[in-house]
């Protein structure tokens, strides 16, 4: 039985192909969330580690482009089934580390799975075009060529889907990565590159790393060495990173933050509306980029849809995520539960009811009540900010024009959704929501198959689908006469 109040996977730097520590000793702790425990000691990576893994990666880049992609997608697949077999014990890091529960990590590690699958698979179809020449005797085309070297930045919130949508899509594209998972949840972004390097993969292709943030990315791209950056995170830390890699005219994927309106019209069956969206508000106690922030209820539903969604807020068993019949686990580190008490008393200073919730529960472990909120008005921190959390505010509206107008308002742009039973209503919001995604009478937005990303501040880049391959590739035209 593995030792459940430490990380039962050896924290390590990975570079060019050997796993090591850092060549400084510098460390620091992992924190389970659920205990406030100290569960691992993690190394940083010093700046001559850091050269060193981009030593490698770009040595490794000139053997991985020239494979061929169905010999990339074999790797990639071993990679999948070695992941899929260790699901239970990468489920388990995942949430000794993270908090969210143990159903929830082990549906993460398998969407990773089905991920890397379908990249491995995708990548046989990184085509060309043949462009008709203006005489008998040209020949015009557009090849694709992976771009060189990835940096993948990545969160605490999804330790696992978020890195694998970076490396799958980039290896499968003939890329070569240096990633950088958060160091709050390091144990599962090294068990996910341990599948890939024990697959076969070359070595140097995937290099991981820990440091503080900052300098690590300040690192890399000043190095002049990075052709593509992919960073999943907050719309300050994405402003900034953006800045420095103009600098260099790196090519850029931001997945940033969101503050999903959610329109329930009332010839929705607002049972089923009321009943998947809390499930899906509460999951990860929130802390979800595409997660509903804002729920727009029409006025007369407005009643019968809270009392459903409250119902199921105060039903929620909220615990150590390990333990079985858990339904909601802590929030990930102590920022976002000092985050939560200020949204809660902002909505309270501006006349919200808190119908459920509010507090923090014990004072072990970073636990929140799952919250709801009524008559909230717009001023509200909550109505414009990114909660990250388990509050979930519930407003009514009267019309469409001014529920697309509120929608709308403000400048994030990722995700939206919406619940009626008219196709017509469907239509019109489909097309008006200023989202990358939107969910009409579901919540399933994010698949390997269809593309994840943002307009507005919310960033830009696609991740999964056709899409998610592409932003690792470039297109070089070539012509050629006397043929
Ligand atoms: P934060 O904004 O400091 O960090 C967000 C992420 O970016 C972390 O993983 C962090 O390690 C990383 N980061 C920070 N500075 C960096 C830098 N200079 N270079 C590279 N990486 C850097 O704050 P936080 O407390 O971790 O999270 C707070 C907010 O971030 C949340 O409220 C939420 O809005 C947002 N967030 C969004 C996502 C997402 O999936 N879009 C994920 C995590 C956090």
């Amino acid at each position: 039985m593995p030792n459940k109040t430490t990380l039962n996977e050896k924290l390590e730097l990975l570079i060019d192909g050997v796993w090591r520590q850092g060549s400084t000793g510098v460390t620091e702790d992992v924190i389970n969330p659920a205990t406030e425990e100290v569960i691992g000691i993690l190394p940083h990576a010093s700046t001559e580690d850091m050269d060193e893994a981009l030593d490698a990666a770009e040595k490794a880049f000139i053997e991985w482009r020239n494979t061929s992609a169905w010999k990339r997608g074999d790797i990639l697949k071993e990679a999948a089934k070695i992941l899929r077999d260790r699901a239970d014990h990468v489920a388990e890091l995942l949430t000794l580390e993270q908090g969210k529960t143990l159903p929830e990590s082990k549906g993460e590690v398998i969407r990773s799975v089905e991920t890397i699958e379908w990249f491995a698979e995708e990548g046989k179809r990184a085509y060309g075009r043949i462009i008709p020449g203006r005489d008998n005797h040209s020949r015009n085309m557009m090849v694709t060529e992976p771009v060189g070297v990835v940096l993948s930045l990545t969160p605490w919130n999804f330790p696992i889907i978020t890195p694998v949508r970076k490396m799958a899509a980039a290896l499968a594209a003939g890329c070569t990565v240096i990633a950088k998972p958060s160091e709050e949840t390091p144990a599962t972004g090294i068990a996910l590159a341990r599948a890939f390097t024990d697959a076969g993969l070359p070595a140097g292709a995937l290099n991981v790393v820990f440091g503080v943030p900052d300098t690590v990315s300040r690192h890399f791209i000043d190095s002049g060495r990075i052709r593509k950056l992919s960073f999943t995170g907050s719309i300050p830390v994405g402003k900034h990173l953006a800045a420095l890699a103009a600098q260099h005219m790196i090519r850029c994927t931001f997945e940033l933050g969101g503050h999903s309106p959610v329109l329930v019209f009332e010839d929705a069956d607002v049972e089923d509306a009321a009943k998947q969206l809390a499930g899906f508000k509460f999951r990860n106690a929130g802390q979800v980029c595409i997660s509903p922030t804002r729920f727009y209820v029409q006025d007369s539903v407005h009643d019968q849809f809270s009392k459903i969604f409250i119902d199921y807020a105060k039903s929620l068993n909220v615990g150590n995520g390990m333990d079985k019949d858990v339904q909601m686990g802590p929030l990930a580190n102590s920022r976002r539960l000092d985050a939560m008490d200020e949204f809660v008393q902002d909505a309270r200073d501006h006349g919200a009811t808190i119908a459920t919730g509010g507090k923090r529960m014990g004072n072990k472990g970073y636990f929140y009540e799952p919250t709801v909120m009524t008559e909230v008005p717009e001023e509200a921190r909550i109505m414009n900010d990114e909660p990250f959390g388990p509050l979930a505010p519930i407003v009514r509206f009267s019309n469409i024009d001014d529920v697309i107008e509120q929608a709308n308002r403000l400048p994030y742009g990722l995700a939206s959704y919406s619940f009626t039973g008219s196709s017509k209503t469907a239509a019109r919001v489909a097309d008006a929501l200023e989202t990358g995604m939107v969910g009409i009478n579901s919540v399933n937005v994010s698949l390997p198959e269809t593309p994840f990303g943002g307009v507005k501040e919310s960033g830009y880049g696609h991740e999964c689908a056709i899409e998610g391959l592409e932003v690792y590739l470039n297109h070089k035209f070539i012509t050629q006469v006397g043929t």
